[in-house]
Formats: C-alpha cells, structure tokens, sequence
C-alpha cells in the first residue's frame, strides 16, 4: 500500500485524504468505459478514495462510470459532484442533485460543488444547498472557481460562511493563489481542492521538473503533486484512466523533497509576486 496519504480536513470535521481521483473527460467513450472504471477501482484500493465528478462530465457520462467504480463499496468512497451554474436556482439545483444521484446509483454526494459562478443569485443556490443538506442528499458544499473577492461575497449570504471547500486550477504552473486565495482559505479552515494537478499533462514536459525528478528517481508526475500535497488544506484530484498511472500518482506521497531543491522548483515556476486574478480552465 505504501506510505499513507496525508489527509486534510473540511470544516464540518470530516477527513479526507488529500490526493483523489480527477473524472474529466471520462464516460465519453463506451469503449474506455472498462478501463476507466478499473482505473478508479484501482485508486480507491489504493486509498485514494475522494473521487471528484461534475454533471457536466460526459454529459453525465463521467458520474455513470463513478457509479460502476463505486458499487457495492459507496462507504469507502467520498463523492464530490457539481451543478452546472445554470442549473443553480433554488429548484434548479435540487433536481440537478437527484439526477447525479441517480447516475451514481446512490442517495448521497458527500460534496456538492457550484462549478462556477453564473448568474442565479448566491442566496439561491445556496439556500438550495443548504435545503440538500437538510435532507441529507448532499453531506456538505461548497464552490469552484471562486476567486477571494467572491469569496467574500459568498460569505455575506445567508449560510455562505457554510462553504465547506473551493475547487480551483491549481498546479506548479498556476501558482497565482498563493498571493492571497490560498492564505484565505487556509486561515479560515477552508482546503483548497486543486484541479488539473499536471495542467492536464502539460507540465509534465517541463526540463526542470524532469531533471528535479529524477535525482529522486522520481517521475515529473509525481514531483507535481507532491508540490500540492505539501501545502496545508490543499487536496490534489489527477485524472487518469491508466491503472500504472493511478499508482505512480498515488506513490508521490513517499518524495521527501529537500529545501534546496523546492528552492529550484520555485526558480523554474516562480511564486506570484502580485496579484493575479484566478485563472481556470
Ligand atoms: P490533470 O492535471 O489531472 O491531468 C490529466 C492528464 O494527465 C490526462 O491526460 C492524463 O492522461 C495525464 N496523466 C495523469 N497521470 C499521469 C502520469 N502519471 N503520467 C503522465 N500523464 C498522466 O487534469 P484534469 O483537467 O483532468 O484535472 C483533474 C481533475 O480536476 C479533473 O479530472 C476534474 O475532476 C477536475 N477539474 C475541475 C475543474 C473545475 O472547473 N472545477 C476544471 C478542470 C478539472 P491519462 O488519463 O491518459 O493517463
């Protein structure tokens, strides 16, 4: 099994571990669908048990393949699914929940997520939450790609100060958060769910990234997501449909990074010096 995985811990006390699995762009294809769903079986064996979907994957394909991954073992899994911004009304996003629920073949999502910001009012979509909540079809909720300043604002609303997590682009490559949406959300408890953790595999051709790896004979994947896993309250969710990949991911737990050379990862991927508003994909 190797080394556990660290875990972070949302504000209603729950703990998860801070590296998941990622589902976009998966349930596309009927002919992946195998490899796919023995990917995520795969990761949640080895621990890797938070699993992070959207309605919008696959057209609901993604949360179809989540439900085949997750049946007959749903305790051992925490659920992270998102209403589509334009589904965020009151009644709106209650029948966006069933319909994930359904495609999940459950009757709860641990996490449920407003993927962005649109134009149903915060109250709304929030009181709707919180209704999801009360009836136990949802554990808790939160948000993703909000920036501080609707953060903020998010946390005027009735019951917004109860945003239980924000899902953000966040990787070696997208560091603007560290100016102050990271410190934000650290101070008041709230984890950071970093997406696209190898800027969807872009990052991975980095010179500098592969030279720092292999001195740990490590794989740049792996020096990626250990750069996130060593922050407070971030949790990492990589997508792979590659059962070899689940595991090499899952293994970056063991790096032991010296001062030095985070030093040299800093070089080739600078810290924000200013402020830079969020980015997304
Ligand atoms: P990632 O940064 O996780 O990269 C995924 C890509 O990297 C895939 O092409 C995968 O290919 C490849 N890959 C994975 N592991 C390895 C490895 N060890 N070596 C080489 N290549 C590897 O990108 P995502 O955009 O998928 O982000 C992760 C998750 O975050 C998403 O799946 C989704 O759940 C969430 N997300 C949320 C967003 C939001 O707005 N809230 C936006 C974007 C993502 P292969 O599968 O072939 O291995």
């Amino acid at each position: 099994q190797g080394d556990p995985i660290p875990s972070v811990k949302f504000p209603n006390g729950t703990e998860v571990p801070a590296l998941g699995l990622g589902t976009w762009a998966i349930g596309e294809d009927a002919g992946y669908a195998k490899m796919e769903i023995e990917s995520l079986m795969a990761g949640i064996d080895l621990g890797m048990t938070l699993i992070d979907t959207a309605e919008m994957y696959g057209d609901g394909g993604a949360e179809e393949i989540v439900g085949q991954a997750i049946r007959g073992r749903r305790d051992e899994v925490f659920l992270v699914s998102k209403v589509y911004p334009w589904n965020a009304s009151l009644k709106g996003t209650v029948e966006a929940c069933e319909h994930s629920l359904e495609r999940l073949g459950t009757d709860r999502i641990d996490l449920y997520l407003l993927h962005w910001r649109g134009n149903h009012p915060l109250a709304e979509t929030v009181a709707a939450f919180e209704m999801l909540k009360a009836s136990g079809k949802i554990g808790a909720w939160g948000v993703s790609n909000f920036d501080t300043d609707d953060m903020e604002e998010l946390l005027r609303v009735p019951d917004g100060a109860n945003v239980a997590a924000n899902q953000v682009l966040y990787n070696l490559s997208r560091r603007g958060i560290e100016y102050d949406l990271l410190p934000w959300c650290q101070s008041r408890g709230i984890p950071i769910m970093a997406y696209s953790p190898m800027e969807q595999g872009h990052i991975l051709h980095h010179p500098e990234l592969i030279h720092i790896a292999k001195a740990y004979q490590a794989t740049p994947a792996q020096l990626a997501l250990a750069f996130l896993l060593e922050r407070d309250g971030v949790i990492a969710i990589p997508k792979t449909s590659n059962a070899e990949r689940v595991a090499e991911n899952r293994d970056c737990v063991s790096l032991e990074i010296t001062d030095e050379d985070w030093q040299a990862l800093d070089a080739a991927f600078p810290p924000p010096a200013m402020k830079k508003p969020l980015e997304m994909l």
